[in-house]
């Protein structure tokens, strides 16, 4: 029986270093281990983000699914060192960490609005920097990196399967020079990338290739080292991550350890506004802190959930209207009926076959079948973590009434009216439309929801 269980539970996941769909077999099942590219702290995390950290949060809440709580470890690092944050410290003349601290914590509050949990690690790039020094002496003693006027590089030419994962040749790579511009000189091969460089406006540590600072794909080899060991299970990241930030792990790691650094690689496709990818440098980034004023998070991570992890998702406020009626529907069921408590069923369920969120949606949004099986589906996707009493009484707007106000005007409302104060009744009743709360009377007396 537990044999069929087992079977039962198995999880395939698109692997984009083989390109294919595979069974997924963890090295060790009472630990199994998943490393994400994080965010650089230096400003507001944008909606597009937000789709990697999601993703990412569904596949972790499955792995503790399947392997339980104590059995995952996921770390996702904060990079809180690289230029454009020395350059917005140096412009608001304070020290990065001001600048770091502020969007960690802005980070950590939006994706927590997000229902996404929080990773087992978070480990800082600066409290690394030991690690990463140890892998570029690794690197340059087994003759993998050279030192090159006040930089390390890695030579590209040493490592036979770079390019493996995008697709690159290094015959193509030759052509153009995208890694690292102005470096040329310094290089021997133009695909040569940077793993230490020079302090810059007094950032630096100390370091045997002289006082410098990270390049930033060395960082997140040495905190997946250190976090989660030398090879990982599923690294993940979006898909412009790929080339050159994974294929440079994958060299530095698999160079310094002589073994794979992960053994599944899965990568979410892009956020899109209309046609283009949506980016900080196109200019047309929609601000996870801004809609978070506006939607409630669990309408936010459905509406990122609408499209396959793979395929692009374009991105509208329809569908966030669209997530919004969607949830209200769910929650006014549970709310108008008892939710029975079921064991978990797993046969088959689409969320084991390479995360199809869409199915999983599907399946639930049957209502004759919405029992605890839908409940139990929608908090492994994240979904449905509310009280629906809480969810129709929804967070307030800014300077609107309090939960508490609102209920004393209705304690008052029922005096008024049983005093033949119409006036006063009629204020109270004004007052609840501007707010958009609607009243719903009862038998058990009057009770309310935002509209
Ligand atoms: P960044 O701060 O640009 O390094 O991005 C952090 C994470 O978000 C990475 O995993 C990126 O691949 C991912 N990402 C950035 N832009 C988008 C987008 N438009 N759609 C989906 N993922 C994105
Ligand atoms: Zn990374």
């Amino acid at each position: 029986m537990w044999q069929e269980i087992e079977i039962m539970m198995e999880l395939t996941l698109y692997n984009s270093l083989k390109r294919e769909k595979q069974v997924f077999k963890p090295m060790n099942p009472k630990r199994v281990t998943m490393y994400n590219c994080g965010p650089t702290v230096y400003s507001y995390a944008h909606i597009g983000n937000a789709r990697a950290a999601v993703v990412a949060d569904v596949l972790f809440r499955v792995l503790r699914h399947i392997y339980g709580e104590d059995h995952v470890v996921y770390a996702r690092n904060l990079t809180d060192v690289d230029d454009k944050i020395i350059a917005a410290a140096k412009e608001l003349g304070v020290p990065i960490s001001e600048i770091t601290e502020k969007y960690t914590k802005i980070y950590q509050d939006d994706l927590a609005a997000l229902n996404c949990l929080p990773p087992t690690s978070e480990p800082k790039a600066t409290e690394h920097i030991g690690g990463m020094i140890a892998l570029i002496k690794t690197l340059i003693k087994d003759g993998y990196a050279y030192e090159s006027d006040g930089h390390v590089f890695f030579d590209v030419s040493k490592y036979d399967d770079y390019g493996k994962l995008s697709g690159n040749t290094l015959d193509a790579l030759k052509k153009g020079d995208r890694v690292g511009e102005g470096e040329v000189a310094r290089k021997k091969n133009p695909a040569d990338f940077v793993l230490w460089k020079p302090e810059l406006d007094g950032v630096g540590w100390d370091a045997p290739f002289g006082r410098g600072r990270p390049g930033w794909h060395i960082e997140c080899s040495a905190m997946a080292k250190s976090e989660l060991g030398e090879t990982i299970d599923i690294h993940c990241g979006g898909v412009d991550l790929k080339f050159p930030h994974h294929e440079n792990e994958i060299a530095q790691s698999n160079c310094a350890h002589g073994k794979p650094m992960a053994n599944y690689w899965v990568h979410n496709e892009f956020l899109n506004m209309g046609k283009d990818k949506m980016s900080k440098s196109l200019g047309n980034i929609v601000l996870v802190h801004d809609l978070l004023e506006e939607w409630d998070g669990e309408v936010i991570r459905l509406a990122l959930l609408k499209a396959h992890y793979r395929s692009e998702l374009i991105w509208s406020e329809d569908l966030l209207k669209e997530s919004k009626a969607q949830l209200d529907g769910w929650y006014r069921y549970l709310k108008e009926h008892d939710n029975k408590e079921t064991d978990f069923l797993v046969f088959n369920h689409p969320i084991f076959d390479d995360l199809n969120t869409i199915e999983a949606i599907v399946v639930f949004n049957d209502f004759d079948d919405f029992s605890g099986v839908a409940v139990q589906t929608a908090n492994l996707l994240g979904l449905l973590t509310k009280d629906p009493e809480e969810w129709f009484r929804g967070q307030g707007k800014e300077g609107g009434l309090t939960d508490a106000e609102i209920d004393d005007l209705i304690t008052e409302r029922a005096e008024v009216r049983a005093q033949k104060n119409w006036a006063r009744a009629d204020e109270i009743r004004d007052v609840f439309a501007e707010e958009n709360i609607i009243l719903e009377d009862g038998k058990d007396g009057t009770t309310w929801r935002r509209g």
